[in-house]
């Protein structure tokens, strides 16, 4: 996927409405609130450097959290504000509103260089329901939109489709990162490509799995989504976290994952693709911890599968090491407990080795990632949750479109 450059735009001295990825939780430090990660915020420093040494005004747009259409005092914009305006060295006006005639004076006012932020879009219903009449009402006073919000690109709503249908947009630097990264992945990878896919559900990460299947030549999995592949191979999973059926609120359709399972195994039988599940796991009780061998005994009634086990691990190391792409989303146990660390541990080490590109998604697996290791190694980590599974999944972006 090619989208238009913000460095082949003509830019210099417009005022832009800057769509950022900024949808970021805060938390409370000393009685003040503040961003509980800014790595949204510096990767999108080099685009606003840019737009910033063209001298253009930047007006920035972003919605946090979930308000549902109310003032929300700890989903308002000042602390992201506050970081923005810290990292660039620069002040940072924030705003009370997105819309109206207070801001619109202000936008009138700005001078070459300013930036104003906006306050979250979200505090307005109409947002949601990709309301026209909004959506226009966010543009005036500007003259482009670039689009640095991929975290929210699979989104319609006003601040994503909605203003991309009022004036003209081009995407910023993080994003156009993001989207040559995965493209890559989906198009041109190069071989071995190794996917490592884990964490706690399967169902939110099945769409990108086929999909994925079709480039890889290897899917290593773990994490408590390796219990569901466990358990369409017959095997015992005594308490362990198996998402078995699931139910979509939405469709309200049942879904069978241990059915979903044995049809993606056949899937990559099919296709000559190797699947490779854990043969061994570390198990608990809550108490004790031991390694089993699951293809010779089950989990004990009242024991849980929470890592991979040795065995595993040296197989998925070997493999990654030999690889010249790796993609991971999801931790190969419950890492934030020391005791079933050594399965993601090993994922990152042998990572770090890599010769060729390595793209870490997920928000655990970031967090796993960043503790136990240094990303700095690695090639591009992916700031977007749900956008990046179904880029990876196959599926248009709808904010993406008006970018081609
Ligand atoms: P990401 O946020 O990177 O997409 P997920 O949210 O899918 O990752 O998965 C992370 C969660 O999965 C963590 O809370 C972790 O403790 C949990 N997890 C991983 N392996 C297991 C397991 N074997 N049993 C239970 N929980 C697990
Ligand atoms: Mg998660």
């Amino acid at each position: 996927m090619k989208l238009r450059n913000l460095k082949e735009m003509e830019v210099t001295e417009k005022t832009i409405l800057y769509r950022a990825p900024y949808d970021i939780d805060v938390i409370e430090k000393n009685g003040v609130l503040e961003v509980s990660d800014d790595m949204r915020i510096r990767a999108t420093l080099p685009t606003l450097e840019y737009l910033l040494k063209e001298n253009c005004k930047i007006v920035i747009l972003f919605y946090v959290g979930r308000p549902d259409g109310k003032i929300v005092e700890k989903f308002k914009t000042n602390p992201h504000a506050k970081r923005l305006s810290e990292l660039l060295n620069k002040p940072v006006e924030k705003v009370d509103d997105c819309i109206g005639s207070v801001i619109a004076e202000k936008i009138s006012e700005m001078k070459s260089g300013d930036i104003l932020m906006l306050e979250n879009v979200r505090f307005h219903a109409e947002e949601m329901t990709d309301d026209d009449a909004f959506s226009k009402e966010l543009c005036e006073g500007k003259d482009l939109i670039v689009f640095d919000g991929f975290p929210q690109a699979h989104r319609m709503h006003s601040s994503t489709t909605g203003i991309e249908r009022h004036l003209p947009a081009v995407a910023g630097l993080y994003l156009e990162k993001e989207v040559a990264m995965l493209s890559g992945l989906l198009e041109n990878p190069g071989r071995p490509f190794t996917v490592i896919i884990g964490g706690a559900k399967i169902s939110d990460k099945v769409e990108a799995i086929r999909n994925l299947l079709k480039m890889a030549d290897t899917i290593l999995v773990g994490g408590a989504v390796a219990n569901v592949f466990l358990k369409a191979q017959g095997r015992e999973l005594g308490s362990s976290f198996v998402e078995d059926v699931f139910v979509d609120k939405v469709k309200r359709e049942k879904k069978d994952w241990v059915e979903e399972a044995k049809s993606i195994l056949s899937l990559a039988e099919s296709l000559g693709k190797e699947v490779i599940i854990p043969t061994d796991v570390v198990i608990s009780d809550g108490k004790e911890t031991k390694i089993i061998d699951i293809t010779k005994e089950g989990v004990p009634s009242e024991w849980m599968a929470l890592d991979i086990g040795p065995e595993t691990r040296k197989k998925f190391y070997d493999i990654i090491l030999k690889s010249k792409t790796v993609f991971i989303n999801g931790p190969m146990g419950k890492a934030g407990d020391s005791r079933f660390l050594p399965g993601s541990q090993t994922v990152i080490d042998a990572m770090k080795e890599v010769v060729g590109e390595t793209i870490i998604a997920g928000g655990d697996t970031i967090d796993t990632f960043r503790k136990n290791g240094n990303l700095e190694n690695y090639s591009h980590i992916s700031l977007a949750g749900g956008a990046t599974l179904e880029f990876l999944a196959g599926k248009e972006l709808p904010a993406l479109k008006a970018l081609e």
